[in-house]
């Protein structure tokens, strides 16, 4: 019986009517960091201080190991804090079950702990997904509501000049929500693997030419000179261009964001089996501690950024590129400057 508790994925400990630990098994040791030779004999609010959303501890609560009614038979799963032995917390879903007499009195509890840190985890990610994508459209919309509705109230008070200026930057902030949305909806479709290519031939020099062009025509490069290299001769591939041009997109306005004014390159090489993409900038580099995780969703460098963003870009691209059957990683990273790179395979083409 002690060895298939043991080999039990889940943390079973039970407790006498007295609050005493009777038995554990090795998930529950794992659990709570406690040897069950240490912690049989002791009460069970020492060895597994659990806490209620509300910050109370269970085995302090009144009449915690006297269940109500003869009747009762345990209590649902409920979500709990566990305190571990050396200091640290995680979320336990914790289920009792009460085990009676002949004569229905309260002999033993089995209480059964399943860690849900990942569960936990991924509903705090989208809760904050929730919260950084309400912010992000929040600002746009404000600007497109407050310009059109002073427009609207006081058409005649402007000069042509002025009421082309603020149409566009209603125009400008109605396609940042735009982009906004379309991201997340890629977001969705990556995580469902449902995230389909329309696959024509393509020619990536003159969709970068397009990138840098549209750009430039929005006023978005800034100081920053944006430049295109590509061999005559390069390769036609097959690859959905929409996507493409999200991708190289992206990657240059990272790099306009994040890096020093200076050169931004997009650049082709022709490597045979597959065709060789670079965006490179001559800002600071990326911080090698961040370096591991800027592919990871909403991973973005530190809080109180100074940009705006959703960590979610080079997620998306690195879902693009590989959906293509491509890699994409930094290259090169340092005080002078920073370069991604990624690969389209051309046997498909
Ligand atoms: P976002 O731009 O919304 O923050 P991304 O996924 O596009 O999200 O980028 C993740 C992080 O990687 C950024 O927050 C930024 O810190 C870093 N980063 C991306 N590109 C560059 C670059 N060219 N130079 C320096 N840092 C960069």
């Amino acid at each position: 019986m002690k060895e298939l508790l043991d080999e039990l994925p889940d943390g079973v400990v039970v407790v006498g009517a007295d609050a005493v630990i009777r038995l554990m098994n090795s998930a529950a040791e794992r659990l709570t960091g406690w040897l069950r030779a240490d912690a049989i004999g002791r009460s069970f609010g020492d060895v597994m201080p659990l806490m209620d959303a509300a910050g109370f501890l269970v085995h302090e609560r009144e009449g915690a190991f006297a269940p109500p009614l003869r009747m009762t038979s345990g209590t649902p799963e409920r979500d709990y804090l566990l305190k571990h032995a050396d200091g640290t917390e995680r979320w336990v879903a914790v289920r009792a079950s009460y085990e009676r007499d002949s004569r229905g009195r309260l002999d033993q509890i089995v209480v059964s702990l399943r860690d849900i840190g990942r569960r936990r985890r991924l509903e705090r990610a989208r809760a904050d997904l929730v919260a950084t994508v309400a912010h992000e459209i929040r600002s746009p919309l404000t600007s497109v509501k407050g310009f059109t509705s002073t427009l609207l109230h006081r058409w005649d008070r402007f000069s042509d000049e002025q009421k082309r200026v603020m149409l566009e930057t209603v125009n400008h902030d109605a396609d940042r929500v735009t982009r906004l949305l379309t991201d997340l909806l890629d977001v969705s479709r990556l995580e469902a693997g449902r995230l389909e290519l329309r696959r024509q031939e393509i020619d990536v020099a003159s969709i970068s030419t397009e990138v840098v062009a549209r750009l430039r025509k929005r006023d978005e490069a800034g100081e920053h000179v944006l430049e295109t290299l590509f061999p005559d001769e390069f390769p036609v591939l097959l690859a959905d261009p929409g996507k493409i041009e999200q991708v190289i997109t992206n990657l240059t306005e990272n790099a306009i964001k994040y890096a020093a004014p200076g050169r931004v390159l997009i650049s082709g090489t022709d490597m045979g089996e597959y065709a060789l993409l670079r965006i490179s900038d001559e800002g600071d580099g990326i911080d090698p501690r961040h370096l591991p995780h800027i592919f990871t969703k909403f991973y973005r460098r530190g809080a109180g950024e100074r940009h705006s963003g959703t960590g979610l870009g080079l997620y998306i691209c690195k879902g693009i590129v590989e959906a293509h059957g491509g890699h994409i990683w930094v290259e090169r990273s340092g005080p002078e400057g920073t370069t991604f790179a990624f690969t389209l395979p051309k046997e498909a083409a």
